[in-house]
């Protein structure tokens, strides 16, 4: 197509209110881009103790998203999320779900691991949160699944148990949210899993 015409169509889909969805390719964030600068962040002071850091992995297209709270030492040694005992049972509520691990997209809050498996801390949250709404932006999933209390309260700014808001749905920017509880906790409790089962059945109805 000749630089006239390309002109003459971009008019077209602007005058449309459609130009913004094929705007320049370049110009828009991409995963990789978020990657990218999250690998060298040094905006908290886990910067100085984590082995690497655990951007997050899976489909960027994914209807479903699931955020957990940070990344734990075989996490941190990987650079992959939830891949130790937690991430072995999230694997298999997500088999409940009729779906493979890598159809959905999996992340956490922080990037990095505290040191000794604490709790985040709530600046190192807040550093942390900008590559956390970038990669919900980017991906702009169906629905988001939150694994225990860090991870909605983070996005919602909110301070709930997570006994309160588990299995109950709620949205972020629009986009369906569903609180369940953290794997690890899980398999601490494992008769809560049955609740954890009807979570993974709410999701369905989001997956094409
Ligand atoms: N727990 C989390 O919250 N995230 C991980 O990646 C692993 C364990």
């Amino acid at each position: 197509m000749d630089i006239v015409k390309a002109k003459g169509l971009m008019t077209a889909l602007k005058n449309m209110g459609v130009d913004q969805y094929i705007g320049a390719e370049e110009d828009r964030p991409t995963l990789d881009g978020l990657k990218a600068a999250a690998m060298t962040c040094t905006r908290c002071d886990l910067a100085r103790t984590r082995k690497t850091v655990v951007f997050g992995e899976g489909d960027p297209g994914a209807d479903i998203v699931f955020i957990g709270e940070a990344p734990g030492e075989e996490e941190d040694n990987q650079g992959r999320p939830f891949v130790g005992r937690a991430g072995k049972l999230l694997d298999t509520l997500i088999e409940r779900i009729g779906v493979k691990r890598g159809d959905v997209y999996i992340c956490n809050v922080l990037k990095c691991r505290p040191p000794g498996n604490r709790d985040p801390e709530p600046y190192e949250a807040a550093r942390c949160r900008d590559y956390l709404l970038g990669q919900i932006k980017i991906i702009r999933p169906r629905v988001i699944c939150t694994l225990g209390r860090h991870a909605y309260n983070t996005l919602l700014e909110a301070d709930a148990p997570i006994t309160r808001i588990r299995g109950k749905m709620t949205t972020f920017q629009g986009i369906p949210l569903l609180p369940t509880y953290h794997p690890s906790y899980l398999l601490r409790s494992q008769g809560k899993i049955k609740e954890a089962w009807e979570d993974m059945e709410t999701l369905k109805q989001y997956v094409r």
